[in-house]
């Protein structure tokens, strides 16, 4: 499945067309994504229609569920560098697995 994290820590499923449209017949609240992080909701089928971008529904904020920066102790997203698996927002680092520690582990 894919996600989209934005730069506020909310993250989004990132469905395609038609199944935003299932969701929607099923009045389950599905969002327009917009490549600025901003979204809207779809009020109706014309929304989903005339939208070219992603659609989503809402996961919720990932903040305590996501690894930590071992530099500055933000939050990380998974990372734009194919080469890392995690990516620091605040200092711009990239990071692999390895290199971090996650809140299971700080509470084990
Ligand atoms: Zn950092």
């Amino acid at each position: 499945m894919k996600t989209k994290v934005c730069k506020d820590g909310f993250v989004w499923l990132v469905i395609n067309k038609e199944a935003t449209y299932q969701l929607f017949s099923s009045n389950i609240e599905v969002f327009r994504l917009y490549d600025d992080d901003s979204e809207a909701a779809c009020d109706n089928a014309n929304d989903v229609r005339f939208h070219n971008g992603e659609f989503g529904i809402e996961v919720g904020f990932v903040k305590g569920l996501l690894p930590f920066c071992p530099k500055c102790g933000n939050w990380l997203v998974p990372s734009r560098n194919p080469k890392y698996t995690w990516e620091c927002l605040r200092c711009g680092e990239n990071f692999n697995g390895g290199e971090i520690g996650s809140h299971s582990q700080t509470l084990s």
